[in-house]
Protein backbone atom coordinates (compact mmCIF):
# COMPACT_ATOMS: atom_id res chain seq x y z
CA UNK A 1 0.00 0.00 0.00
CA UNK A 2 1.22 3.49 -1.21
CA UNK A 3 1.44 5.60 1.57
CA UNK A 4 3.92 8.91 2.62
CA UNK A 5 7.46 8.09 3.23
CA UNK A 6 9.50 10.09 5.96
CA UNK A 7 12.59 11.80 4.54
CA UNK A 8 15.72 9.69 4.14
CA UNK A 9 17.15 9.74 7.71
CA UNK A 10 14.26 10.60 9.80
CA UNK A 11 13.61 6.88 10.57
CA UNK A 12 16.87 6.07 12.26
CA UNK A 13 16.42 9.14 14.44
CA UNK A 14 15.55 7.10 17.85
CA UNK A 15 13.21 9.24 19.44
CA UNK A 16 14.04 11.94 21.99
CA UNK A 17 13.22 10.39 25.64
CA UNK A 18 12.80 13.72 28.40
CA UNK A 19 13.44 13.63 31.89
CA UNK A 20 10.89 11.73 33.97
CA UNK A 21 7.92 14.63 34.50
CA UNK A 22 6.68 12.73 37.80
CA UNK A 23 3.14 13.12 39.29
CA UNK A 24 3.46 13.49 42.79
CA UNK A 25 1.64 10.52 44.98
CA UNK A 26 -0.63 12.35 47.43
CA UNK A 27 1.64 13.31 50.60
CA UNK A 28 4.87 12.81 48.83
CA UNK A 29 6.26 15.75 48.24
CA UNK A 30 8.45 15.48 44.72
CA UNK A 31 11.61 16.95 43.43
CA UNK A 32 12.03 17.45 40.00
CA UNK A 33 15.86 16.84 39.60
CA UNK A 34 15.82 15.42 36.37
CA UNK A 35 15.49 18.05 33.65
CA UNK A 36 18.60 20.99 34.56
CA UNK A 37 16.04 23.15 35.51
CA UNK A 38 16.21 26.31 38.10
CA UNK A 39 14.69 25.66 41.71
CA UNK A 40 14.16 29.53 42.35
CA UNK A 41 11.66 30.07 39.24
CA UNK A 42 12.18 33.13 37.32
CA UNK A 43 13.04 36.44 38.46
CA UNK A 44 9.45 37.91 40.06
CA UNK A 45 10.16 40.87 37.80
CA UNK A 46 9.63 38.53 34.29
CA UNK A 47 6.44 36.93 35.81
CA UNK A 48 5.37 40.03 36.41
CA UNK A 49 5.71 40.90 32.71
CA UNK A 50 4.08 37.97 31.75
CA UNK A 51 1.12 38.27 33.65
CA UNK A 52 1.04 42.14 31.87
CA UNK A 53 1.04 40.42 28.09
CA UNK A 54 -1.95 37.94 28.96
CA UNK A 55 -4.08 41.36 28.22
CA UNK A 56 -2.87 41.44 24.62
CA UNK A 57 -2.59 37.63 23.25
CA UNK A 58 -4.78 38.75 20.22
CA UNK A 59 -1.17 40.60 18.64
CA UNK A 60 1.22 38.99 16.92
CA UNK A 61 4.49 39.70 17.98
CA UNK A 62 7.59 41.70 16.55
CA UNK A 63 8.65 39.19 14.53
CA UNK A 64 12.75 40.18 14.55
CA UNK A 65 12.21 40.29 18.72
CA UNK A 66 14.11 42.84 18.70
CA UNK A 67 13.70 44.43 22.27
CA UNK A 68 15.21 40.95 23.29
CA UNK A 69 17.88 41.58 20.84
CA UNK A 70 19.27 44.57 22.21
CA UNK A 71 18.26 43.16 25.40
CA UNK A 72 21.23 40.79 24.60
CA UNK A 73 23.25 42.82 23.23
CA UNK A 74 23.12 45.20 26.19
CA UNK A 75 23.88 42.34 28.50
CA UNK A 76 27.25 40.69 26.80
CA UNK A 77 27.95 43.68 24.47
CA UNK A 78 26.95 42.63 21.22
CA UNK A 79 25.37 44.01 18.08
CA UNK A 80 21.98 43.25 17.60
CA UNK A 81 21.90 42.76 14.68
CA UNK A 82 23.66 39.98 14.75
CA UNK A 83 21.43 37.98 17.14
CA UNK A 84 18.68 35.76 16.19
CA UNK A 85 16.20 34.73 18.67
CA UNK A 86 14.54 31.37 18.58
CA UNK A 87 12.16 29.23 20.42
CA UNK A 88 14.41 27.73 23.01
CA UNK A 89 17.63 27.23 21.50
CA UNK A 90 16.33 24.13 19.71
CA UNK A 91 14.83 25.80 17.77
CA UNK A 92 18.24 27.54 16.88
CA UNK A 93 20.29 24.24 16.44
CA UNK A 94 17.68 22.94 14.17
CA UNK A 95 17.58 26.13 12.23
CA UNK A 96 21.30 25.65 11.95
CA UNK A 97 21.16 22.10 10.78
CA UNK A 98 18.63 23.22 8.27
CA UNK A 99 20.65 25.83 6.34
CA UNK A 100 24.31 23.96 6.35
CA UNK A 101 23.66 20.68 6.85
CA UNK A 102 21.79 17.78 3.58
CA UNK A 103 21.93 14.65 2.71
CA UNK A 104 25.48 12.93 2.40
CA UNK A 105 27.35 15.82 4.71
CA UNK A 106 28.48 15.01 7.98
CA UNK A 107 28.51 16.66 11.40
CA UNK A 108 30.43 15.86 14.72
CA UNK A 109 29.49 15.51 17.60
CA UNK A 110 30.98 13.74 21.25
CA UNK A 111 30.12 10.78 22.59
CA UNK A 112 28.20 12.19 25.42
CA UNK A 113 27.16 15.35 23.51
CA UNK A 114 23.62 16.42 23.93
CA UNK A 115 21.34 14.30 21.98
CA UNK A 116 19.65 17.05 20.21
CA UNK A 117 22.73 17.56 18.06
CA UNK A 118 22.24 14.53 16.62
CA UNK A 119 18.58 14.60 16.04
CA UNK A 120 19.28 18.14 14.31
CA UNK A 121 21.35 16.54 12.06
CA UNK A 122 20.18 12.94 10.84
CA UNK A 123 16.86 15.35 10.35
CA UNK A 124 17.93 17.08 7.82
CA UNK A 125 19.67 13.64 5.75
CA UNK A 126 22.96 14.16 7.28
CA UNK A 127 25.06 11.98 9.53
CA UNK A 128 25.85 12.58 12.96
CA UNK A 129 29.94 11.15 13.67
CA UNK A 130 30.36 10.68 17.13
CA UNK A 131 34.17 11.94 18.30
CA UNK A 132 35.39 10.02 21.53
CA UNK A 133 35.80 11.94 24.48
CA UNK A 134 38.40 12.14 27.51
CA UNK A 135 37.10 12.14 30.89
CA UNK A 136 33.86 12.54 29.77
CA UNK A 137 35.26 15.69 28.33
CA UNK A 138 35.12 16.39 24.44
CA UNK A 139 38.27 15.75 23.05
CA UNK A 140 40.06 18.10 20.43
CA UNK A 141 42.06 16.04 18.85
CA UNK A 142 39.93 12.72 18.18
CA UNK A 143 37.37 15.85 16.55
CA UNK A 144 39.61 16.91 14.32
CA UNK A 145 40.73 13.45 13.55
CA UNK A 146 37.22 12.77 12.03
CA UNK A 147 37.01 15.95 10.02
CA UNK A 148 36.56 14.38 6.70
CA UNK A 149 35.71 16.02 2.95
CA UNK A 150 31.78 15.75 4.08
CA UNK A 151 31.94 17.74 7.47
CA UNK A 152 29.75 20.43 7.70
CA UNK A 153 29.46 21.58 11.05
CA UNK A 154 30.92 20.44 14.81
CA UNK A 155 28.54 20.87 17.39
CA UNK A 156 29.94 21.64 20.49
CA UNK A 157 27.97 22.15 24.34
CA UNK A 158 30.81 23.74 26.39
CA UNK A 159 29.57 23.05 29.28
CA UNK A 160 28.37 19.91 27.87
CA UNK A 161 25.18 18.23 29.47
CA UNK A 162 24.87 15.47 30.57
CA UNK A 163 28.50 15.11 31.93
CA UNK A 164 28.95 18.81 33.27
CA UNK A 165 32.33 18.95 31.86
CA UNK A 166 34.07 22.00 29.98
CA UNK A 167 36.61 22.64 27.70
CA UNK A 168 39.15 25.75 28.35
CA UNK A 169 38.80 28.64 25.58
CA UNK A 170 42.56 28.08 24.78
CA UNK A 171 40.96 24.64 23.71
CA UNK A 172 37.88 25.86 21.58
CA UNK A 173 40.11 27.97 19.86
CA UNK A 174 42.73 25.52 18.62
CA UNK A 175 39.48 23.46 17.82
CA UNK A 176 38.38 26.01 15.55
CA UNK A 177 42.15 26.55 14.11
CA UNK A 178 42.21 22.88 13.33
CA UNK A 179 39.14 22.71 11.40
CA UNK A 180 38.85 23.90 7.47
CA UNK A 181 37.29 27.29 7.34
CA UNK A 182 34.05 26.09 5.56
CA UNK A 183 32.97 23.59 8.34
CA UNK A 184 30.54 25.84 10.82
CA UNK A 185 31.22 25.59 14.78
CA UNK A 186 28.12 25.88 16.99
CA UNK A 187 29.38 26.35 20.39
CA UNK A 188 26.17 25.70 22.69
CA UNK A 189 26.91 28.02 25.77
CA UNK A 190 23.31 26.65 27.26
CA UNK A 191 25.27 26.96 31.22
CA UNK A 192 27.60 29.28 30.64
CA UNK A 193 26.45 31.34 33.64
CA UNK A 194 27.20 28.48 35.90
CA UNK A 195 30.79 28.65 35.23
CA UNK A 196 33.06 30.74 37.04
CA UNK A 197 36.67 29.50 36.03
CA UNK A 198 39.44 31.94 34.61
CA UNK A 199 39.83 29.79 31.44
CA UNK A 200 36.73 29.45 30.51
CA UNK A 201 34.69 31.79 27.98
CA UNK A 202 31.42 31.44 26.24
CA UNK A 203 32.81 32.05 22.75
CA UNK A 204 32.48 35.36 21.72
CA UNK A 205 35.39 36.34 20.81
CA UNK A 206 35.80 33.66 18.46
CA UNK A 207 32.50 34.09 16.95
CA UNK A 208 33.12 38.24 16.64
CA UNK A 209 36.35 37.60 14.85
CA UNK A 210 35.51 34.32 12.50
CA UNK A 211 33.17 33.81 9.67
CA UNK A 212 32.08 30.19 10.91
CA UNK A 213 31.61 30.53 14.45
CA UNK A 214 27.96 30.71 15.96
CA UNK A 215 27.20 30.71 20.05
CA UNK A 216 23.97 30.11 20.97
CA UNK A 217 22.47 30.47 24.19
CA UNK A 218 18.93 29.99 26.53
CA UNK A 219 16.91 31.42 28.77
CA UNK A 220 15.44 27.77 30.57
CA UNK A 221 18.73 27.44 32.59
CA UNK A 222 19.67 30.15 35.10
CA UNK A 223 17.01 32.53 34.04
CA UNK A 224 14.00 30.00 34.90
CA UNK A 225 11.97 30.02 31.51
CA UNK A 226 11.76 26.53 29.95
CA UNK A 227 8.37 26.54 29.96
CA UNK A 228 8.54 29.81 27.67
CA UNK A 229 10.96 28.35 25.23
CA UNK A 230 13.23 31.35 24.36
CA UNK A 231 16.76 31.40 23.50
CA UNK A 232 19.55 32.98 21.10
CA UNK A 233 21.96 33.13 18.80
CA UNK A 234 25.22 35.16 18.07
CA UNK A 235 26.77 34.75 14.76
CA UNK A 236 28.27 35.83 11.39
CA UNK A 237 26.56 38.63 9.54
CA UNK A 238 26.41 36.10 6.68
CA UNK A 239 25.10 32.90 8.76
CA UNK A 240 22.26 35.59 10.63
CA UNK A 241 21.33 36.64 7.45
CA UNK A 242 20.48 32.90 6.00
CA UNK A 243 19.45 31.48 9.08
CA UNK A 244 16.80 34.30 8.90
CA UNK A 245 15.69 32.98 5.38
CA UNK A 246 13.62 30.46 6.94
CA UNK A 247 13.48 31.23 10.40
CA UNK A 248 9.43 31.52 11.16
CA UNK A 249 8.42 34.95 10.41
CA UNK A 250 7.10 34.98 13.99
CA UNK A 251 8.90 31.89 16.17
CA UNK A 252 9.07 33.59 19.34
CA UNK A 253 6.12 34.76 21.41
CA UNK A 254 5.44 38.13 22.95
CA UNK A 255 4.91 36.47 26.60
CA UNK A 256 8.58 34.80 26.07
CA UNK A 257 10.14 37.97 24.44
CA UNK A 258 9.40 40.39 26.97
CA UNK A 259 9.64 38.12 30.07
CA UNK A 260 13.30 37.36 28.81
CA UNK A 261 14.19 41.01 28.79
CA UNK A 262 13.28 41.43 32.59
CA UNK A 263 14.90 38.05 33.47
CA UNK A 264 18.09 39.34 31.38
CA UNK A 265 17.86 42.62 33.85
CA UNK A 266 17.52 41.01 37.26
CA UNK A 267 20.95 39.98 37.33
CA UNK A 268 20.28 40.04 41.42
CA UNK A 269 17.95 37.20 40.74
CA UNK A 270 21.16 34.79 38.13
CA UNK A 271 24.04 36.42 40.98
CA UNK A 272 21.64 34.74 43.59
CA UNK A 273 21.08 31.28 41.34
CA UNK A 274 25.25 31.03 40.26
CA UNK A 275 26.51 31.38 44.12
CA UNK A 276 23.62 28.80 45.70
CA UNK A 277 24.66 26.23 42.61
CA UNK A 278 28.45 26.46 42.76
CA UNK A 279 27.75 26.44 47.13
CA UNK A 280 25.75 23.23 46.37
CA UNK A 281 27.58 21.58 43.57
CA UNK A 282 30.60 21.38 45.66
CA UNK A 283 28.80 20.11 48.95
CA UNK A 284 27.01 17.49 46.86
CA UNK A 285 30.24 16.61 44.79
CA UNK A 286 32.12 15.83 47.96
CA UNK A 287 29.50 14.44 50.19
CA UNK A 288 27.97 12.06 47.71
CA UNK A 289 32.12 11.10 46.99
CA UNK A 290 32.62 10.31 50.84
CA UNK A 291 29.78 7.24 49.81
CA UNK A 292 32.27 6.14 46.74
CA UNK A 293 30.33 7.03 44.41
CA UNK A 294 32.28 8.79 41.79
CA UNK A 295 31.03 12.43 40.67
CA UNK A 296 32.14 14.13 37.55
CA UNK A 297 34.02 17.38 38.56
CA UNK A 298 30.93 19.60 37.25
CA UNK A 299 31.09 23.31 36.27
CA UNK A 300 27.48 23.42 35.62
CA UNK A 301 23.72 23.13 37.36
CA UNK A 302 23.85 19.73 37.82
CA UNK A 303 25.87 16.36 38.59
CA UNK A 304 26.85 13.27 36.92
CA UNK A 305 26.90 10.35 39.39
CA UNK A 306 28.17 7.06 38.86
CA UNK A 307 27.53 3.77 40.26
CA UNK A 308 29.11 0.48 40.57
CA UNK A 309 27.74 -2.47 38.26
CA UNK A 310 27.18 -4.21 41.44
CA UNK A 311 23.79 -6.04 42.11
CA UNK A 312 22.10 -3.45 44.63
CA UNK A 313 24.47 -1.00 43.76
CA UNK A 314 23.52 -0.36 40.16
CA UNK A 315 22.65 3.21 38.75
CA UNK A 316 18.76 1.54 38.01
CA UNK A 317 18.56 0.78 41.55
CA UNK A 318 19.30 3.57 42.69
CA UNK A 319 17.26 5.55 40.46
CA UNK A 320 14.33 3.63 41.59
CA UNK A 321 15.12 3.79 45.43
CA UNK A 322 15.62 7.53 45.06
CA UNK A 323 12.06 8.04 42.64
CA UNK A 324 10.21 6.07 45.81
CA UNK A 325 11.40 8.95 48.02
CA UNK A 326 10.08 11.89 45.51
CA UNK A 327 13.54 12.38 44.17
CA UNK A 328 13.80 12.53 40.53
CA UNK A 329 16.99 12.12 38.69
CA UNK A 330 17.68 11.69 35.45
CA UNK A 331 18.55 7.91 33.96
CA UNK A 332 21.44 8.46 31.08
CA UNK A 333 20.83 4.88 29.04
CA UNK A 334 20.63 6.75 25.76
CA UNK A 335 23.48 9.30 26.38
CA UNK A 336 25.49 6.08 26.06
CA UNK A 337 26.04 6.49 30.30
CA UNK A 338 23.96 3.31 31.82
CA UNK A 339 25.77 3.71 35.22
CA UNK A 340 24.89 7.23 35.58
CA UNK A 341 22.54 9.39 37.14
CA UNK A 342 21.94 13.19 36.10
CA UNK A 343 21.42 15.20 39.34
CA UNK A 344 20.32 19.09 39.27
CA UNK A 345 21.30 20.83 42.11
CA UNK A 346 18.22 21.84 43.84
CA UNK A 347 17.52 23.51 46.90
CA UNK A 348 18.74 23.02 49.85
CA UNK A 349 16.22 20.61 51.32
CA UNK A 350 16.03 18.66 48.05
CA UNK A 351 20.34 18.55 48.13
CA UNK A 352 20.02 17.04 51.63
CA UNK A 353 17.42 15.14 50.50
CA UNK A 354 19.19 13.38 47.93
CA UNK A 355 22.71 12.85 49.89
CA UNK A 356 20.49 10.73 52.95
CA UNK A 357 18.41 9.07 50.74
CA UNK A 358 22.21 7.72 48.81
CA UNK A 359 24.00 7.02 51.95
CA UNK A 360 20.96 4.75 52.73
CA UNK A 361 21.17 3.34 49.81
CA UNK A 362 24.87 2.82 49.76
CA UNK A 363 24.31 1.23 52.91
CA UNK A 364 21.54 -1.11 51.57
CA UNK A 365 18.59 0.03 54.04
C1 LIG B 1 19.01 22.73 28.22
C2 LIG B 1 19.94 22.82 27.09
C3 LIG B 1 19.69 23.71 26.05
C4 LIG B 1 18.52 24.63 26.09
O1 LIG B 1 17.54 24.28 25.21
P1 LIG B 1 16.28 25.22 25.06
O2 LIG B 1 15.67 24.74 23.80
O3 LIG B 1 16.77 26.62 24.95
O4 LIG B 1 15.41 25.00 26.25
C5 LIG B 1 20.59 23.79 25.01
N1 LIG B 1 21.70 23.02 25.00
C6 LIG B 1 21.98 22.17 25.99
C7 LIG B 1 23.25 21.40 25.95
C8 LIG B 1 21.09 22.02 27.05
O5 LIG B 1 21.34 21.14 28.01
Amino acid sequence: MSRPVPNPGILDIAPYTPGKSPVPEPGRKVFKLSANETPFGPSPKAMEVYRQVAAHLEDYPEGTSRVLREAVGRAFGLDPDRIICGAGSDELLNLLAHTYLSHGDEAISTTHGFLVYPIATMANGATNVVAPEKNFTADVDAILKLVSPRTKLVWLANPNNPTGTYLPFDEVKRLRAGLPPHVLLVLDAAYSDYVSRNDYEIGIELVATTENTVMTHTFSKIHGLAALRVGWMFGPAHIVDAVNRIRGPFNVSTPAMLAAVAALEDTAHQQMSKTHTEKWRNWLTEEIGKLGLKVTPSVANFVLIHFPPDKGRTSAEADAFLTQRGLVLRALNNYGLPHALRMTIGTEEANRLVLQALRDFMAGK
